[in-house]
């Protein structure tokens, strides 16, 4: 029951206190999958920011599932800077969490949080999907303030 999990508080506005939900190592919704660890597009910033999250990994695993309804708790990345040669947001974890529903984060495909080759860099980078097409028809108007 969702009064008794571990993530309770973040679940308990989209379900309820007496709904039995499960815990899922993975789930596959319309053909993509997600497992903790990865990386997911939250939303945009007013500013055209993306805001990014990592689907929790940390003590066990994170994703709920009720019925068709699929949650995850996510830990959200603190995005630091744009870096204009890697064509990435650099990004540290932060320790902020929240609970989202699938439906309601802003790509449905996850993308990969990767370490780059420069010693002593603490980011973890994070490149937007159409950056690597780099097909200028879905570029957004992003504007990064440092
Ligand atoms: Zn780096």
């Amino acid at each position: 029951m969702v009064s008794e999990l571990q993530d309770s508080s973040l679940l308990l506005p989209f379900t309820g206190p007496h709904v039995d939900i499960f815990v899922a190592n993975s789930v596959s919704v319309s053909g993509q999958e997600y497992y903790p660890g990865l990386t997911v597009l939250l939303d945009f910033n007013y500013e055209g920011e993306p805001a990014f999250a990592v689907i929790s990994c940390i003590c066990g695993d994170r994703i709920y599932v009720d019925k068709d309804d699929v949650y995850f708790v996510v830990t959200e990345w603190l995005t630091c800077e744009f870096s204009f040669p890697l064509q990435a947001y650099s990004c540290v974890l932060g320790t902020q969490q929240s609970c989202r529903h699938v439906s309601h984060i802003a790509d449905y495909k996850p993308y990969a949080a990767v370490t780059c080759f420069c010693s002593g860099c603490a980011y973890k980078h994070i490149v937007l999907h159409h950056h690597l097409c780099y097909d200028p028809v879905y570029m957004l108007p992003v504007s990064i303030m440092i």
